[in-house]
């Protein structure tokens, strides 16, 4: 079966299509459409037959589905006899009311998410419209929805719910949902190759653009960092991560500001960029190291909550076999991984600061005698949303958890 996941930004259409009939699951194309909606976008595709980068004029998400699928029958780089071999294109979905796991997406599948656009701002309007517009032009192609959240679905309701009166969180969804579940999902997967057995107590750091731990029992979640909307837990690029809502009221007196320019301030200017003006850890760091004080400081914030929350899964799990490192900061910035670690020897986590340093990107980073071991390992979210496309069509049913 060849299922071809996309990555939608509102602006940007990044694809690969994966061969799950084929054991090894290879990749037979990736693309990505850049710059939707300009007179002159960047297309960029790449077969094992050869690939192009040109640019032309995309007017929308339905357009650039339709170049992909051109792409991929092409007669000279192309894969594909025929588009109709694509059997679905599998979205990670980030959020919807009282819904999750893996849906073929419909007309209520599109309004529970359109009905929590408010809660993840940045991902819903733009895969709600796009999904639309596909819907309505590919209307044999099925699309299937793998929501962030479905991985999270195993933590303990004590850990779920917020204490606030039962039926805003039963009626209303009030909760923590937990998200990047495709990340998570992967990294307990592969640790467990990786370590040789299923029976893992794991603590998975995704840093990157956003940023969430997971705290994984025997393949299955059981925290997670992020709460009720992806602007919660750990200080992200340019999110807030964790607030106290009783802030809000002085912000509204004294800034004179509308809630919904608040919550934009927080969603938007707040994260590592309100601390120090940037979002790139890359430049945080060189700034930090050029002497920046608040960017020193933005640093610190953010290893103090990833270590809170380090120290929180730990007690929960009783322990952990392996702490792994992914996301764009967690696979490459040693510094932010040996922050993270300093001083945990009694915990039994000790990096080897070589190992730490550098080296292939999948890699064991603690030193040979740490009780827990330390690993980074480059995620694949996309696999898991292809084999989870895979795994609803194969069902026969419109959803599955
Ligand atoms: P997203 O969460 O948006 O998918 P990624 O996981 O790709 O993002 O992470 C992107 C972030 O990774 C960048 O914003 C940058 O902060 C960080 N990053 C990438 N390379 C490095 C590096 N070499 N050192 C430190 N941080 C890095």
């Amino acid at each position: 079966m060849k299922i071809l996941v996309a990555n939608l930004g509102s602006t940007s259409f990044k694809y690969r299509l994966f061969d799950l009939g084929d054991p090894a699951e290879p990749v037979l194309a990736r693309g990505a459409i850049e710059r939707i909606g300009s007179p002159s976008s960047k297309v960029v595709v790449k077969t094992a037959k050869g690939g192009s980068e040109t640019s032309r004029p995309v007017a929308d998400h339905g357009d650039a589905v339709q170049l992909c699928l051109d792409q991929l029958t092409d007669p000279e780089t192309g894969v594909l006899a025929d588009a109709s071999e694509v059997s679905a294109i599998g979205f990670k979905a980030v959020h919807a009311r009282n819904l999750t796991g893996v849906h073929l997406v419909d007309d209520a599948v599109l309004e529970a998410m359109e009905a929590f656009s408010d809660v993840a701002p940045a991902h819903n309007p733009p895969y709600v419209k796009a999904m639309r517009m596909l819907r309505d032009r590919f209307p044999g192609l099925p699309l299937v929805a793998a929501f962030e959240t479905g991985f999270h679905r195993t933590i303990p309701e004590a850990s779920q719910r917020y204490a606030i009166p039962e039926e805003w969180a039963t009626a209303l969804g009030v909760r923590r949902w937990g998200f990047h579940g495709a990340s998570h999902r992967y990294i307990s997967w592969r640790t467990a190759e990786l370590l040789g057995r299923t029976d893992l107590k794991v603590i998975s750091c995704h840093l990157g653009g956003s940023s969430s731990l997971a705290a994984i029992r025997d393949g299955a979640s059981v925290g997670s960092s992020l709460g009720m909307s992806p602007q919660s837990g750990l200080p992200h690029n340019n999110r807030v991560g964790e607030f106290d809502v009783f802030a809000l009221p002085v912000l509204l007196r004294e800034t004179g500001k509308s809630l919904e320019e608040i919550l934009q301030i927080l969603a938007c200017k707040s994260g590592l960029e309100g601390i120090c003006g940037a979002n790139d850890v890359r430049d945080v760091e060189a700034a930090a190291g050029e002497g920046d004080i608040r960017s020193q400081l933005a640093l610190d914030v953010f290893v103090a909550s990833i270590r809170h929350y380090l120290g929180a899964f730990l007690l929960e799990l009783g322990g952990a076999d392996a702490i792994v490192f992914t996301g764009g900061i967690g696979e490459n910035s040693s510094r932010i991984r040996s922050m993270t670690c300093r001083d945990l020897g009694w915990f039994g986590i000790e990096l080897d600061p070589a190992l730490n340093a550098g080296g292939p990107a999948e890699r064991r980073i603690s030193a040979e005698g740490s009780r827990v071991q330390v690993w980074t390992v480059p995620t694949n979210e996309e696999i898991v949303v292809a084999r989870q496309s895979q795994e609803l069509l194969k069902s026969g049913r419109s959803a599955i958890a």
